[in-house]
């Protein structure tokens, strides 16, 4: 499938909402976050694994996350699943020059094969840790993105959101889970769902046992 077909679809759909979202997908190349082996099927409309035990997700899947996130020109974000850096790249563009996103990975090769990834954006820092836990040292955070399932949307991460701030999380089990969009303003939380997704499960201190 070609780039132009999957936004054909999305049209039809009806699946955009926010049109900076499909200028940020139409500027960022998927083909050079994919392996080597799976560049033809880059605009598929599917996850493709990417080695240990990840996978970039599906591009539908990923257009639903950035425009539920609401990024800003200038924003600060945390993203929890770095894996390919595809996903960083997007949001690198929404934030653009001022702006900065802090993407962290617990797998040392992914780690180095985002960071080859994103050597074109200046804006993305690839971290090497257990973003189970956010990232203290940069926050708050304008929003926080957890491209992984995780069991439970712990108080260490929303403390690390500002006020107003905006945190998506896929919440459920290793199997499915149910993506929650969860707005914090005027100190309060209001929870959203965006339906059922299914995510490479969360490892680390808060993650799956
Ligand atoms: N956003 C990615 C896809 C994420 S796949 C993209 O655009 O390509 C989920 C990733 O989360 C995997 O690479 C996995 O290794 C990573 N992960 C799992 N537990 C983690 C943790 N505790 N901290 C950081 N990354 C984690």
């Amino acid at each position: 499938m070609q780039k132009s077909t999957l936004i054909k679809h999305w049209q039809e759909k009806c699946l955009i909402k926010d049109n900076l979202v499909l200028e940020a997908f139409k500027k960022v190349k998927r083909e050079n976050f994919v392996l080597k082996q799976y560049r033809k099927q880059a605009y598929e409309d599917v996850p493709l694994p990417l080695g240990f035990k990840a996978t970039i997700s599906q591009p539908t899947t990923v257009l639903i996350m950035t425009q539920a996130l609401e990024a800003q020109q200038d924003n600060k974000i945390l993203e929890i699943g770095t894996a390919s850096g595809y996903q960083a790249a997007l949001l690198s563009v929404l934030v653009g020059d001022k702006g900065k996103i802090y993407t962290t990975e617990i797998v040392p090769e992914l780690v180095e094969f985002a960071r080859k990834n994103l050597k074109k954006f200046k804006n993305v820092e690839v971290i090497h840790t257990d973003g189970s836990k956010g990232y203290k040292k940069e926050a708050p955070y304008d929003a926080i993105i957890f491209t992984v399932a995780v069991p439970k949307i712990e108080n260490i991460i929303l403390e690390q959101l500002k006020d107003p701030g905006i945190c998506l999380a896929p919440v459920g089990d290793k199997e499915l889970q149910e993506l929650f969009k969860i707005k914090k303003e005027n100190l309060q939380l209001k929870k959203e769902s965006l339906g059922y997704f299914q995510f490479v499960p969360l490892q680390g201190k808060y993650g799956f046992k």
